[in-house]
Formats: C-alpha cells, sequence, structure tokens
C-alpha cells in the first residue's frame, strides 16, 4: 500500500515536471514568435529563420521557400524609388489616395498628433483602438497609403520598412490591399514577399542611413 502511494507520487511528480517543461517550451517559443515581429523593422530580421537557412542571413530575400515562383521571389526584392517628378508624385498619391484615406482614419483614432516626415503623414504615438490593435498583433507600426501610424516614434529603419510598403501602395494603389491579402493568406507575415521587401529597405536604412531610400540624383544613379 505504502509503495504504491509512492508510485504514484512519483508519477504525479513526473507528470507535473513534464507538463511544466512542455509549458516553459511552449512560451519560449510564443516569445521567440514575437521577438520576430518586433523586429520586423530592425537590420536583422527573423533570428529564429536561421534555422532553415544555411548561414547568416546576407539578404532578407533567402527568406523564402525555397521553390518559391520566380515573381514572387522578384516581389520580395521589390524596393521601388520615390517618384521623382512632380507629375509622377502627383499620381502616385492620387493612385494611393483610397488607402491614405482610410490611413488618415485610423491615424485619427489613434489620437496621436500627426505630422510630414518624409512625404507621409505619420501618427507617432499611437494610443486608443489604432495603438491597441498594433499592440495586439505585435506590430511597431504599420503604413496605409501616405499615412504610417506608429506606437513609438519609429527609427529609421522602420521608417524605412513602413515607406518601402509606402512605395508598394504608390505602385499599386487599390491593388495593393487584395494583393497583400491574398500573399499573407498564401505566406503568413514572416515570409510575405512584400514584407520581405519592406525589411530589406529597412536594413538598407540601417547600413546606409535613409538617403540610401530616398531618390538618389540622377548624376549618383548613372555610376
Ligand atoms: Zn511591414
Amino acid at each position: 500500500m505504502k509503495s504504491r502511494r509512492r508510485f504514484r507520487l512519483v508519477t504525479l511528480l513526473m507528470g507535473v515536471t513534464l507538463a511544466s517543461l512542455a509549458v516553459g517550451r511552449h512560451w519560449r517559443a510564443r516569445r521567440a514568435e514575437r521577438a520576430v515581429v518586433e523586429l520586423s523593422g530592425a537590420p536583422y530580421p527573423l533570428p529564429t529563420a536561421g534555422r532553415q537557412m544555411p548561414g547568416p542571413v546576407e539578404n532578407a530575400q533567402v527568406l523564402g521557400p525555397p521553390s518559391e515562383p520566380a515573381l514572387f521571389q522578384a516581389l520580395a526584392g521589390w524596393v521601388p524609388d520615390p517618384p521623382r517628378s512632380t507629375p509622377a508624385r502627383v499620381l502616385a498619391y492620387a493612385w494611393a489616395s483610397p488607402m491614405s484615406l482610410a490611413g488618415l482614419l485610423v491615424g485619427m483614432a489613434s489620437g496621436a498628433r500627426p505630422r510630414i516626415r518624409e512625404g507621409v503623414v505619420l501618427f507617432p504615438g499611437a494610443e486608443g483602438l489604432s495603438g491597441w490593435m498594433l499592440r495586439t498583433r505585435g506590430f511597431q507600426a504599420t503604413a496605409l497609403g501616405h499615412v504610417v501610424i506608429a506606437r513609438g516614434n519609429p527609427n529609421p529603419s522602420l521608417l524605412a520598412h513602413e515607406l518601402v510598403h509606402v512605395r508598394h501602395a504608390e505602385r499599386l494603389g487599390p491593388l495593393f490591399a487584395p494583393l497583400y491579402g491574398a500573399l499573407w493568406l498564401a505566406y503568413g507575415y514572416a515570409r510575405h514577399p512584400m514584407e520581405r521587401a519592406a525589411r530589406l529597405g529597412g536594413r538598407r536604412a540601417h547600413v546606409r542611413g535613409m538617403d540610401g531610400l530616398r531618390a538618389a540624383p540622377r548624376s549618383a544613379r548613372s555610376r
């Protein structure tokens, strides 16, 4: 009887230990996942993706699945230049305006005071419903057309990341949202081709500064 009770106690203790180990593992995995999202604007994205990769992260494009179609691979490296001429700029703002309008509504719901930075309306320090939405998704910032809503004051890498989305919106206009959504369903966030492109932009800004994302003068480009 005594040994039976001891057996039960040992089994129970083992069960509790195993369960707590499993819970601990789960939470560590969750925390790593969250850290990945938090780092999405940082120069070296996705540290946990290292397992699938042969070496250090050289290029955000390597984060795609090996059998990825060439078009999506190209999309993952798509960091367009800002429009250079005034007519092109007017067209870009007009083409992206439906999304920018949505962005302004989300920005106004953030309670943050807007300011103009790098040709976009930036709402830094988003609170309220918009801030809550960013927080619960684990995002530091989001870009909707020519509007960027950020939880804090975005550092150059994060701003550059969002500006790549702005450039995408300028080229894609109303097609941005359906394309982004479809790719999200196929890829999720971490491997999303447009997110990989944005990380590339973020890293370029980290290395070269914001000038790396501004349209270079023609003389510099011909070199
Ligand atoms: Zn992004």
